[in-house]
């Protein structure tokens, strides 16, 4: 499977052999998984990637994992849908969503990083797994770590979505509420892993996880033919998914699966949790804590673990950023369903409205290839549109009634 060299600093360069670590013992810099493209150019070929099962696995050297141990056969290859009546309405020629609200075991992206860090855990012999989650992680460690037979600690924010909770409930793991936000829930985890042997996916083996992220990525290159887009948005909560789409295009032309990488990396935030977008405007890499106050509680990260790392891409890149408003996210989650058929959660309004800012200030080219990347699925956060749509007609069981609806109706249209 992956052909992975070890670990390594991103602050000090020192490297590290494969273990359950994700901090620098010298720096206290994240660490993250580096890989032989040497080896991996010779093996991973278009060809080679065609002829391979339609899941997250096709891409297997470029993760680190040794093996899939039977985990997640139903995890990636999601549709990249051609969006003409969306790009019509919001001004641009030619855009496509890449969507990972279908096609997931629980519709969600979150569903890669999960795959990877339990195909991890396995390795590392670990019984148990865990992690602090705005939502759709706690989902997706249920649900497939009940499959793969771990026992499961779930850590949430006891004010997540209803819906959510149920969603992770239903597997049976051992759901803990915490009364304080993501950030006290995390940090408390952290505090959880240092004393228990246990898989914090997003935490002990972060590494590991967050390279799962990386098939979002290498699945829009392949499906747009083995090219990378003009530009690409991405909602950001910690920024890892963003960092690791940039490390995905990167790896496709480093082991020349495309031919040249100009590709403009945009972040899209809540207003009311937007301390990564904050840093771009302001033009400095230095990320200033918030209290989230949104609607789009899947994105609600104060202290991005990778914001610094964001930023620094998109700087790179010449990408920006935006943030958008409760009202703008609601509108932005209609406005995709109404023209692509497609219903996202909150985050994926919070993408799509941001795309639409980035149109409006000229920091989007109408005449570029963009990708948007919708996230989750709306049915996850059906709460936030709760009196936001419009009410179906009520009517007696006989025609007449249904008639005197139907004239109501037309006449209005
Ligand atoms: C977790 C999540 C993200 C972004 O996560 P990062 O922490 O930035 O990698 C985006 N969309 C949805 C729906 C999520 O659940
Ligand atoms: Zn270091």
């Amino acid at each position: 499977m992956g052909l992975i060299k070890g670990l390594k600093c991103r602050e000090c360069g020192r490297e590290y052999e494969i273990e359950p670590i994700y901090v620098c013992e010298f720096c206290f810099g994240p660490l993250e998984v580096i890989y032989n493209y040497d080896e991996i150019k010779k093996v991973l070929t278009r060809a080679a990637i065609k002829s391979r099962t339609r899941n997250l696995w096709r891409y297997r050297e470029l993760l680190p994992v040794e093996s899939d141990h039977g985990i997640a056969g139903d995890t990636g290859c999601t549709p990249l849908v051609k969006a003409d009546n969306l790009a019509r309405a919001i001004g641009l020629r030619e855009l496509y969503i890449k969507d990972d609200t279908v096609a997931h075991p629980t519709l969600s992206f979150k569903d890669r990083v999960v795959a990877v860090a339990l195909a991890k855990a396995k390795e590392f012999g670990f019984d148990t797994v865990s992690c602090a989650s705005t939502g759709n992680l706690a989902h997706s460690v249920s649900a497939q770590g009940a499959r793969a037979g771990f026992k499961r600690y779930i850590f949430i924010p006891a004010s997540l979505e209803h819906s959510k909770i149920i969603a992770s409930l239903v597997y049976e793991p051992n759901l803990i509420a915490v009364d304080g936000n993501y950030d006290e829930v995390n940090r408390l985890c952290s505090e959880v892993a240092n004393k228990y042997n246990w898989a914090f996916v997003n935490i002990n083996i972060r590494p590991f996880y967050a390279e799962g992220s990386k098939t979002h990525g290498y699945e829009i290159i392949e499906q747009l033919g083995w090219r990378a887009p003009d530009n690409v948005i991405v909602p950001c909560a910690s920024g890892s998914l963003l960092t690791k789409i940039w490390k995905s295009f990167k790896e496709m032309k480093e082991i020349g699966l495309i031919d040249s990488l100009d590709t403009k990396v945009f972040a899209a935030q809540a207003t009311g949790c937007s301390p990564i977008v904050a840093a771009i405007k302001k033009g400095i890499d230095v990320i200033k804590p918030v209290k989230p106050d949104t609607i789009a509680k899947s994105l609600a990260i104060g202290n991005p673990a990778d914001g610094f790392y964001a930023t620094r891409v998109i700087q790179e890149t010449g990408g920006f950023g935006a943030d958008v408003s409760d009202p703008e996210i609601i509108d932005a989650i209609k406005l995709l369903a109404k023209t692509e058929g497609v219903f996202a959660e909150t985050a994926g309004g919070v993408t799509l409205a941001s795309t639409i800012k980035l149109i409006k200030d000229g920091y989007i080219d109408k005449d570029s290839l963009t990708v948007i990347c919708i996230t989750g699925n709306g049915l996850k956060t059906q709460e936030a549109l709760a009196g936001q749509t419009s009410e179906p007609h009520y009517i007696k069981p006989n025609l007449t009634s249904f008639e005197e609806i139907l004239k109501k109706i037309k006449d209005h249209s």
